[in-house]
């Protein structure tokens, strides 16, 4: 049994043999097989006689892949790997972080959700449809696996595209691909899944390759009611199995994450992934800057998801700090499409109020930095451009180092390029930037700007949340995750701009925000399990290799 490895094995226990194994993409190795695999699995005649490596393998595939030059092409190639041999798609994925994560994820699955129908190939995850109602725990139990995290979407929101409906699966799909990659979380404990409730995307309904259900979106009680019946019945099939909610509307995203957060172990990526993330980023600038978190104002533009999650993390930040929540709170303004949003305003919405300050109305971005003075702004409005010359040039007047984060994605919809927050600053923005950019050289100084990505979070806190079984997922958890991301970011990242680690470092990171994670779990007494005093190695221990 020496040269037979633990996937071999576990087709041997399940008394699966040739083609069952060529084609199960979770056990199949490809010309990987050893010869003792192939003997004992009825490989041999199936199969090229020539054993080659893993190592062998991966220089195969990006032979051929890197001669293709539309990103949407290398998508799909590598689709078509993670639907043959994962370890393999795996092994890529990890030991080439920085040119593939940008392809399984933002920006190129928003083209890849785009035209998805045109596209597809196999599926991959569970759609379950609202005519489905009814019997969904039965539907969730043609899963082949136990699955211990779901990523979920309705596809009212993919990225800063709309409504996308059940094309919108890319995303989960893409999110569960970095679980596995940037923290190890094994393959088969991950579960994409959409929830079609219909899209009220016209243009995407009538295209005959549409994938999903051609019928306007259900909403009200009987949406409640689907979502509902769905959280039942992952929890009875997959019992304490982690829910990320993804990509949806804002309509939907806040009532959803309250309504379930102290029900289930659950939480909104979008909102509290992203709070994080940026919040790491700040902390990281404060490093360069000196100040303190309580001295800074933020002004967002976009009053969404990501907007009132980062501004919370930031008032519980300051709250932390020794300021009042209402006096932390005040630091924080938003922009949205109308304007700021100030308290005379009677079109806002709920998620909006807490930072509907008292100021006379201002009608745009450039005004309100004018009249605000923040030493921070954050571009989550989902529209590309609107850092705009003017703009980066006003924050510069005043503030030594202004910080400038552009987090809209997919690149279209960036609120401006690196090249032109540095540029427009005099080289002397802390930036960041939820697309990849290149670096910059300006006046003989290179900047290496890193994406705000909250691939550095979420993988961490699904790795912490199932290595403890934690029941549900607190704030101060988010709060633990940015604080370990930003120790991780070291003064050579800062003196080249870099207001995050290098991506590479990931499974490190991932690890070491688990164990933040997983220890919070264990002090507050939420955890569902006994782990060691330290939980780091056991935590490391537990994370996916892949090997063949
Ligand atoms: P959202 O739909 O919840 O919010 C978008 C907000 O922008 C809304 O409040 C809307 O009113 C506002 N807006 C629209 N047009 C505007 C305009 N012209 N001027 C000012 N505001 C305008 O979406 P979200 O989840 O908050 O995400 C917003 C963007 O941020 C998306 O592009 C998303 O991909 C990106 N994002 C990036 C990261 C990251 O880089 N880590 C994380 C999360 C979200």
């Amino acid at each position: 049994m020496s040269n037979i490895g633990a996937t071999a094995r576990s087709a041997m226990t399940r008394g699966l043999r040739g083609l069952d194994v060529l084609r199960d993409p979770i056990l199949n190795h490809g010309t990987g097989f050893t010869e003792e695999e192939r003997e004992a699995l009825g490989l041999r005649g199936l199969l090229p006689p020539h054993v080659h490596t893993q190592t062998e393998q991966a220089e195969r595939f990006l032979l051929s892949f890197r001669k293709l030059t539309d990103p949407l092409d290398k998508f799909v190639a590598l689709n078509a790997l993670h639907d043959r041999n994962e370890s393999l798609f795996f092994r890529i994925l990890c030991d080439h972080i920085d040119e593939m994560q940008p392809l399984v994820y933002t920006p190129v699955v928003g083209l890849a959700c785009q035209e998805f129908g045109r596209i597809f190939q196999r599926p991959r995850g569970m759609f379950i449809g609202i005519n489905d109602r009814g019997r969904i725990a039965q539907i969730l139990r043609n899963w082949p696996y136990q699955a211990g995290i779901i990523v979920v979407t309705d596809g009212e929101r993919i990225l800063g595209l709309g409504d996308l409906g059940a094309n919108g699966m890319g995303i989960p799909v893409g999110k569960l691909s970095l679980y596995t990659a940037c923290a190890g979380i094994h393959p088969e404990l991950c579960l994409p899944v959409t929830l079609d409730v219909g899209c009220n995307n016209d243009k995407l309904r009538n295209d005959p390759f549409y994938v999903g259900l051609r019928q306007r979106r259900v909403t009200g009680a009987a949406y409640d009611e689907f979502v509902e019946e769905f959280i039942t019945a992952a929890q009875e099939v997959f019992p304490g199995v982690v829910i990320q909610w993804e990509d949806f509307a804002n309509h939907n995203a806040f009532r959803l994450l309250e309504k379930y957060r102290n029900r289930v172990s659950s939480f909104n990526d979008d909102i509290q992934g992203t709070a994080a993330v940026a919040l790491a980023g700040i902390f990281s600038a404060l490093r360069v800057t000196g100040a303190k978190l309580t001295d800074q104002k933020v002004l967002f533009l976009g009053a969404g998801e990501a907007a009132t999650g980062i501004a919370d993390l930031i008032a519980s930040g300051m709250v932390a700090q020794g300021m009042t929540l209402e006096a932390a709170r005040r630091t924080c303004w938003l922009v949205d499409s109308k304007g700021l949003v100030v308290k005379s305003r009677t079109d806002l919405a709920h998620h909006k109020l807490n930072y509907a300050h008292e100021h006379a109305p201002i009608a745009d971005l450039l005004g309100a930095i004018k009249a605000l003075k923040p030493t921070a702004i954050i571009g989550v409005s989902a529209v590309g451009g609107t850092f705009t010359k003017a703009v980066l040039e006003e924050m510069a007047k005043f503030n030594e180092r202004p910080i400038i984060f552009a987090l809209s994605n997919p690149t279209s919809q960036a609120e401006c390029t690196a090249e032109e927050a540095y540029r427009h600053t005099g080289g002397r923005a802390l930036f960041a930037c939820g697309s990849p950019f290149d670096p910059v050289t300006l006046n003989g100084q290179t900047f290496v700007p890193r994406q705000g990505n909250n691939s550095y979070i979420f993988p961490g806190i699904g790795l912490g949340v199932i290595a403890s079984k934690s029941k549900v997922i607190t704030d101060d958890m988010f709060m633990k995750a940015a604080h370990t991301l930003a120790h991780l970011v070291t003064e050579s990242d800062l003196a080249q701009g870099s207001l995050y680690p290098a991506l590479p470092r990931i499974r490190e990171v991932s690890a070491q925000i688990a164990a933040a994670i997983a220890g919070a779990a264990l002090e507050s007494g939420i955890a569902g399990r006994v782990m060691a005093a330290s939980v780091l190695p056991e935590i490391e221990a537990q994370m996916y290799e892949p090997h063949q």
